[in-house]
């Protein structure tokens, strides 16, 4: 039977709050705020056992951590209580505070929590398609920028007028991409961050 009425407040229980936790907090995210960035592959090196290369794996979404060389792993909550040295709801509780969820255990109105919830699997799935259309459009400018490089006129190719169509597309397509890029960091709110290419002009 489902809780109604005035016990509903109840459910809102440390387990409800781990559960938002691990659903809203991606693993890859909390290692890299807490200081251990994963690398291309996702791995870190490990906290939990002194090591030159990275052999603690970062899973995606809700899939945690396992360290391969010391054995170590679990979910997003359990990193950080053996990070700081924590218990389980202490652990929730930074979570929450660090990645300013919003979710605590007595917010009166469940309705608005899981409003809230909604409005921000809304803004994660925003920002993975953002950061998604970021990684294609980089490789594109990347593979553009070497073709622009590679296609280059020579002086000769100027006097008989025989530019390569690579080059001319190169030099058409990269502003707009590179425009695109930028458009992109500023939603994302991470402007300044941008590396692709090896100018930060808008104009090449
Ligand atoms: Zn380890």
């Amino acid at each position: 039977m489902r809780n109604t009425g005035p016990r509903s407040r109840e459910r809102t229980s440390l387990t409800d709050l781990a559960g938002d936790i691990k659903r809203l907090v991606p693993m890859a995210d909390a290692a890299a705020l807490y200081g251990f960035p994963p690398n291309r592959a996702g791995y870190i090196c490990c906290p939990f056992h002194a090591e030159k290369t990275g052999s603690c794996k970062i899973y995606p979404e809700d899939g945690g951590w396992h360290c391969f060389g010391c054995g170590a792993g679990g979910s997003v909550i359990d990193f950080v209580m053996k990070l700081f040295d924590l218990n389980f709801q202490q652990a929730c509780l930074r979570l929450n505070m660090d990645f300013r969820l919003g979710l605590t255990r007595d917010e009166p109105d469940r309705a608005a929590r899981s409003e809230r919830l909604e409005e921000m699997r809304r803004e994660k799935q925003r920002r993975e398609k953002l950061e998604a259309e970021y990684r294609e459009l980089a490789e594109e400018h990347r593979k553009l920028w070497q073709a622009k490089l590679l296609a280059a006129p020579t002086e000769a190719d100027m006097t008989a007028d025989t530019i390569h169509p690579l080059f001319v597309e190169a030099c058409h397509k990269l502003p707009g991409i590179e425009y695109r890029l930028d458009e992109i960091m500023d939603e994302l709110g991470r402007r300044g961050e941008r590396q692709t290419g090896t100018t930060k002009s808008r104009i090449s």
